[in-house]
């Protein structure tokens, strides 16, 4: 397949904001792509040539391709990086530069998206001695065999930022729409179709059209000229109800019918199958191959790999504690530790560790495969749990923030294994010697979980359980977590199956103490770059002292939206308020007179050694402006901080 074709649809999506426009594109370059193409398409459309969980990175920075499209285009590199000053993207400079030498150029090869996909897998791969050369021939050919659109789209790609906006969300229904009859059943959208200049192939519930003829919404002329064009069969509800809806089964475009519960159970039986074929195995590339190949078949049949990540089952917050045990007939609580959730692959002597995000933390924790292989006594499994940092001297779990150190670090990893050790509390199997549970009960999955694992105290042990319908004795538990410093604790149904990738009522509930806001001034930033230049990007909160003195306590990135939205806070509108305030600027980063208030929601504060307060926010995110109300002096202060600190803990004053 050209890669021309692809260019062409990125640029469409490019220029197409809505995400109903997007799914459209992408669904009809989804039925265009040859099945075995597919898995590299799909991942070429978001952005990368990995899949999700992969760690691999292309690895070219903004100095190394100011180099590159400077010697593939026989252009200074001052102009280069000057045309990159101006529009903040290399990916327009070398569309523009390639445009006005378009005569120039001798393609020497057209590009397939074989080859691009196979020129930038190997320029991750590239390591050692030259490294850095060799990488930029690769990205040096492909954009010296491109047309002005593609090295646009091949240059964004390779620095991993290819700004088409193809969510996760879209390549999912357009999935749905491209190998899936469509099913309609509002009286509107049957109209438009029937309507329609385009030529397809409809099953229709018998009636329909007479239906919507005596209710005049159609005219006779009308529906003749629709059956003339396309090809329409009509049957029975009931028939209708029995059709596969995957396009080669059904060999139907649509399917439209009166019966609006009918056609809801059928659309959401092909949504839930794309889904449970990505939870299973969350990389759309692969899930578009098989709804392609095999249909709803193929995608319920999706099972997990072992050594591959998959989505794991998520919590619901509940209000109280009373409200969680009484949710469920059989219910069990167990400590929310403060950690980081871990999933364990093992098959023989291989392990691998996976984070809830799909990172791949394998290198970063060899305690912990030792662990498990000399814990886990099944051959193959996964199982699921929770990494606590602890004290090296008390064995006592240490705050989240030491062990995130842990997971980030690529180097020295014996040294800080040594400085923070881990404890792994287990809570959750979903496979085991050749077998999946996902379909078992909780109290099921829990008991295959203990003949599987040898406990080591301290080490590598189970949850702690407690099943109780007392609020009494729930109560107790979730105290003595808090003073365990946990985050709170998890209700969970014995009675639940495991239901991947969701937040879903009836799993888990999560009951810990509410965090107030706080209203905080914004005192420092960085110029963002990308989409977001020439607006402050990054920005610096900070609490008051008692001598009215602002002490940096947390940064937020997020909660920020791009684009104007309705309540929101942009990082425009942002900028605009801090611009007048701005008192020093060193390379991007700036200090901003305390004068902004905003009220700022997170999730926990911690204690932090990295801020002058001694307190860092985590995930904090603006929820709204306080500028009309409150001036700096009435931000809170850092006392304020310490004290909801302390609260988190229910040690409150
Ligand atoms: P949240 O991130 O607030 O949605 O809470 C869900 C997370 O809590 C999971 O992804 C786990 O990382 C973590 N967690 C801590 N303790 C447990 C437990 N006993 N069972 C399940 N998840 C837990």
């Amino acid at each position: 397949m050209e890669f021309a074709a692809l260019a062409s649809a990125f640029d469409e999506l490019e220029s197409t904001p809505a995400k109903l426009g997007k799914t459209e594109i992408v669904a009809r370059l989804l039925e265009e792509t040859p099945a075995s193409a597919l898995p590299k398409v799909v991942l070429l459309m978001q952005g990368t040539v990995f899949p999700p969980w992969s760690d691999r990175e292309i690895g070219i920075a903004q100095q190394q391709m100011i180099k590159i499209i400077s010697s593939s285009l026989g252009i200074s590199q001052d102009d280069v990086a000057e045309r990159f000053k101006k529009s903040g993207d290399f990916g327009l400079v070398a569309e523009e530069l390639m445009g006005s030498r378009r005569q120039k150029t001798l393609f020497s090869r057209k590009l397939t998206i074989e080859i691009v996909y196979e020129n930038l897998r190997k320029t991750a791969v590239i390591e050692g001695k030259g490294s850095m050369e060799r990488k930029a021939n690769l990205i040096g050919e492909l954009i010296g065999s491109a047309n002005p659109k593609e090295a646009k789209y091949i240059v964004r790609t390779t620095l991993g930022d290819l700004r088409i906006g193809v969510a996760e969300g879209v390549v999912r229904d357009a999935i749905v729409k491209a190998f899936f009859a469509d099913v309609v059943w509002a009286e509107k959208r049957i109209i438009e179709l029937v309507m329609e200049e385009k030529e397809r192939a409809f099953v229709a519930e018998t009636g329909l059209m007479d239906y919507l003829l005596e209710k005049n919404r159609l005219k006779k002329k009308d529906v003749a000229r629709w059956k003339e064009r396309n090809r329409v069969a009509e049957k029975p509800l009931e028939e209708i109800k029995k059709i596969d809806p995957w396009k080669k089964k059904a060999k139907a475009d649509y399917i439209v019918l009166k019966d609006d519960g009918a056609g809801n159970e059928m659309k959401k039986e092909v949504t839930e199958a794309v889904e449970w074929a990505w939870f299973m195995r969350p990389d759309y590339g692969e899930v578009a191959e098989i709804a392609s190949e095999s249909g709803l078949d193929g995608l319920r049949k999706a099972r997990l790999r072992i050594g591959e990540p998959f989505m794991v089952l998520l919590a619901e917050k509940s209000p109280s504690l009373e409200d969680a045990i009484s949710s469920f007939e059989r219910a069990v609580i167990e400590p929310k530790f403060d950690g980081a959730r871990v999933q364990i692959h093992k098959k023989g002597e291989q392990v691998w560790l996976y984070t809830r995000r799909l990172e791949n933390i394998t290198n970063q924790f060899p305690d912990l495969v030792d662990l498990a292989r000399k814990g886990v006594k099944a051959k193959d499994c996964v199982i699921e749990g929770e990494i606590l940092g602890v004290s090296p001297k008390t064995g006592e779990p240490l705050p989240f923030q030491l062990l995130s150190q842990r997971i980030h670090r690529k180097y020295d990893i014996e040294q800080v294994m040594g400085e923070i050790p881990i404890q792994v509390n287990l809570f959750d199997l979903v496979y085991a010697d050749g077998q999946d549970f996902f379909d078992r009960k909780f109290s099921e999955r829990r008991r295959k979980l203990e003949s599987i694992v040898k406990e080591m105290p301290g080490k590598f042990q189970f949850a702690k359980q407690l099943v109780t319908k007392d609020a009494k004795e729930a109560e107790k538990f979730y105290k003595e977590a808090l003073r365990q410093k946990q985050e709170g604790v998890m209700v969970k149904n014995l009675d639940a199956l495991y239901q991947p990738g969701r937040r879903v009522a009836g799993g888990w509930l999560k009951v810990k103490p509410t965090m107030e806001n706080l209203d905080l001034c914004i005192i420092g930033g960085t110029w963002g770059t990308g989409k977001r230049v020439g607006w402050l990007g990054s920005l610096l909160l900070g609490c008051r002292d008692k001598s009215g003195k602002f002490l940096p306590c947390g940064m937020i990135g997020t909660g920020v939206k791009e684009k104007e939205e309705s309540g929101g806070v942009t990082f425009e509108q942002l900028t605009r308020l801090l611009k007048p305030h701005i008192i020093e600027e060193e390379g991007s980063e700036v200090k901003i007179k305390p004068s902004v208030v905003v009220e700022v929601a997170y999730e926990e504060i911690q204690k932090s050694p990295n801020y002058e307060s001694g307190y860092a926010l985590r995930f904090p995110r603006v929820v709204r402006l306080r500028t009309a109300d409150k001036g700096p002096e009435q931000a809170d202060t850092k006392e304020r901080v310490e004290h909801l600190y302390r609260m988190q803990f229910g040690r409150g004053k």
